[in-house]
């Protein structure tokens, strides 16, 4: 994890009264004391309030918990001076963007981000995801977690349930494979493994495999780019709040359909979610498989409060290189970088030849270590070219 500064993070969600989204959101006092004569009074007045439920959120700051609180349903009527003169209220925002809970308000210092696993993902560091695009052979998971573990690596990508294009295609080991590979992710100290799912039953069999071994790794559920708008889907794993999720744009559709589907998510329950570029179908990005999208890791940042992930491998699609001996998946990973990216999710494979599923995408294991410095020199750039605006921006300011 490369990381540039400490910021708050997301604790789990709670309380939930009702699924819709909240039009206004009360910002209490940090550490607000839930059972304090005032917090009471508070909650008193809430429910004095006609047609209007409302759930709290507590998030995690550096040495604070800063709580909000969602007020949903018929909230135009509701004065915002009053609301804001309530005990223990900070401040009072109303929300009439699309992304209500995801998504920026002009509030720049609402928090963002969250811990899963003693991982901490934010907009402001980055986490590299290198693994098996799918599970094959436990000796080749082995290889792959064990070069991880070497470089100091506790995340990985391991695609159990594969949604391919051909039903004759391999489909993936599914659940037979969750036990070992959870286990092989303990014995290496991996603790966050991006798995898609394409059903909500693959959410009760990654619970049921990680009962079973002990939990020893975390899940971070994937929402492929052809699900990004199975609504259905994505209704069951933002009920779910245990597992954060990494959530594919839509590789045919605008980004702001992507991102309101994202909002069904946190609107369900679940606002720790992943914002994933993984690149755009159409045939301006031949040869590449995908036109990379990675100039879009600033808007997201701008719209919501999302990390943002970057998948090289599914935008470029090969290993070809550049007479400059960099291939192509290591060029649009420093775009990515280079912009802010806050995790990178890429295909490695110990023999790419032999790999199941996309081999010709994959990267080789001897790769591993210039993936990582090459990630390392990108992402110091982009360190320094924030230094460089603060600098420059807050000397023209003075
Ligand atoms: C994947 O990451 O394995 C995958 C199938 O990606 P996408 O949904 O972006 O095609
Ligand atoms: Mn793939």
């Amino acid at each position: 994890m490369i990381a540039l500064a400490g910021r708050p993070s997301y604790l789990a969600a709670r309380c939930s009264i009702t699924n819709r989204t909240p039009s206004v959101i009360l910002i209490l006092e940090p550490n607000v004391d839930r059972s304090s004569d005032r917090f009471l009074q508070l909650t008193s007045h809430l429910e004095t309030l006609e047609n209007v439920s409302f759930r709290f959120h507590d998030v995690q700051g550096s040495g604070q918990v800063l709580t909000e609180v969602y007020l949903i349903g018929d909230t135009a009527k509701l004065s915002m001076e009053v609301m804001r003169s309530l005990p223990c209220v900070e401040r009072a925002v109303r929300v009439q963007e699309s992304y209500r809970i995801l998504g920026r308000h002009g509030e720049e210092d609402r928090t963002e981000g969250f811990d899963y696993n003693g991982v901490t993902f934010s907009q402001d560091n980055l986490h590299v995801f290198a693994g098996l695009c799918a599970v094959d052979t436990r000796e080749h998971v082995e290889i792959m977690m064990r070069a991880l573990s070497e470089h100091g690596e506790q995340c990985t990508r391991m695609g159990a349930y594969k949604p391919r294009t051909s039903p004759y295609s391999f489909q993936g080991h599914g659940a037979d494979c969750l036990p070992w590979v959870f286990e092989l992710a303990g014995k290496y100290g991996i603790r966050v493994i991006a798995m898609e799912v394409t059903h909500e039953r693959h959410i009760d069999e990654i619970n049921e495999a990680l009962e079973s071994t002990g939990n020893p790794t975390g899940v971070m559920l994937q929402i492929g780019t052809r699900n990004t708008q199975n609504f259905e889907l994505l209704k069951h794993v933002g009920r779910q709040k245990t597992h954060p999720v990494l959530f594919k744009r839509g590789f045919g559709i605008t980004l702001n359909e992507s991102l309101n589907a994202a909002e069904y998510l946190a609107s369900e329950g679940n606002p720790n979610v992943v914002f994933a570029l993984r690149g755009m179908k159409n045939q301006g990005g031949n040869p590449h498989r995908n036109m990379v999208d990675f100039a879009h890791v600033p808007v997201v940042k701008r719209l919501t409060r999302m990390p943002v992930c970057i998948d090289p491998s599914h935008s470029v699609g090969s290993r070809e290189a550049a007479p400059d001996r960099l291939s192509d998946v290591f060029h649009a990973t420093a775009q990515g970088v280079v912009a802010g990216a806050n995790l990178i999710l890429v295909d490695f494979h110990p023999k790419p030849t032999k790999a199941l599923v996309d081999g010709p995408q994959a990267l080789r294991m001897n790769e591993l270590e210039w993936f990582l410095e090459d990630v390392a020199i990108t992402r110091d750039a982009y360190v320094k070219r924030r230094q460089a605006a603060d600098r420059i921006l807050n000397e023209s300011n003075s």
